[in-house]
């Protein structure tokens, strides 16, 4: 393959094979069953305005897409117009979202060995993919592969990272917030997030919801459902505030990580009792799809 012709095609085939070939798309159990389903996959402009949006509301110390991509590729300048970035959702499977569906206090094991292994496969992708991009001619970074990428305070929002998977996952189309927070996309909420940026010339993915980034909720398209409430043990959500993220981290701190540790040997940071259960779990709710 040349360095003017890798198209989305291409790109899709790339993020395919890795997920159906890599040894660490695994739950490590005796099933030998895959840690996530097959992966979405949409691109946004590298100048896209929610970036620098997203940037003013988290706080200066969060990375625009050209800003990630000036980190790792000093000496190759590039604009924002020139960048686009590859984000994609990694579906839990069948199996553990069935599983997660009976627990309500503490995760159960095949969400926690994703959560742990799982996410260790996600790192491998992204760093996978930028790598196959820049042998290709295309220079790409995982920005949350960087050795900057950490947490800082951020005035209006609380405790957040300098690069959103989440954010950038809605840039491109691939879901809209709930009330918990988590991002729906078409296979529902439960399901974590990876992206690249690249200096490549991709078309972009057309953003169903234009910036609504709340169109997706049935609490907030239609003021119905708020199950995700229910399923939350802590009462880290509420429809009058939506979620209390430091709630939510205390309780996965105090609770579910030790749980988790002890019972399954896994570590990371998991729950997601809160992605189960709910009518956005698997699918955006046939109610607010068919108006997309
Ligand atoms: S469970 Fe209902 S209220 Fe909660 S995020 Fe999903 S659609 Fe919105
Ligand atoms: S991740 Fe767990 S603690 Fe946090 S909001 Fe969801 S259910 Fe509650």
């Amino acid at each position: 393959m040349s360095s003017s012709d890798l198209n989305l095609p291409q790109l899709e085939q790339i993020l395919h094979d890795f997920w159906a070939t890599a040894p660490s798309n695994s739950l490590h159990l005796e099933t030998a069953e895959k840690a996530w389903d097959e992966p979405l996959l949409a691109v946004a402009a590298g100048d896209d305005p929610l970036f620098a949006q997203v940037k003013a509301a988290i706080g200066p110390f969060y990375w625009t897409p050209a800003e990630a991509f000036a980190l790792a590729f000093p000496d190759q300048p590039a604009s924002p117009a020139e960048l686009r970035v590859i984000s994609y959702a990694l579906p839990q499977t069948q199996a553990t979202r069935a599983q997660q569906r009976g627990e309500r206090d503490l995760p159960a094991e095949r969400w926690a060995r994703s959560r742990y292994f799982g996410e260790q496969f996600n790192c491998d992708l992204r760093l996978h993919l930028a790598a196959r991009l820049t042998e290709q001619g295309f220079p790409a970074v995982a920005p949350e592969r960087l050795p900057g990428f950490d947490y800082r305070q951020s005035e209006q929002l609380g405790i957040a990272s300098n690069w959103s998977e989440r954010h950038t996952a809605f840039i491109a189309g691939l879901g809209t917030f709930g009330l918990s927070d988590g991002l729906i996309t078409r296979r529902g909420k439960a399901v974590r997030f990876g992206s690249v940026v690249a200096k490549i010339d991709l078309p972009v993915t057309p953003r169903p919801y234009a910036e609504d980034h709340h169109a997706w909720c049935l609490w907030y398209a239609k003021g119905i459902c708020g199950a995700c409430v229910q399923r939350c043990p802590t009462g880290a959500i509420t429809t009058r505030d939506g979620h209390d993220k430091n709630a939510c981290r205390r309780y996965i701190r105090e609770v579910t990580a030790p749980f988790t540790t002890k019972q399954y040997g896994t570590g990371a940071t998991p729950c997601g009792l809160c992605q189960v259960r709910i009518p956005c779990e698997m699918q955006v709710p046939q109610a607010l799809l068919s108006q997309s």
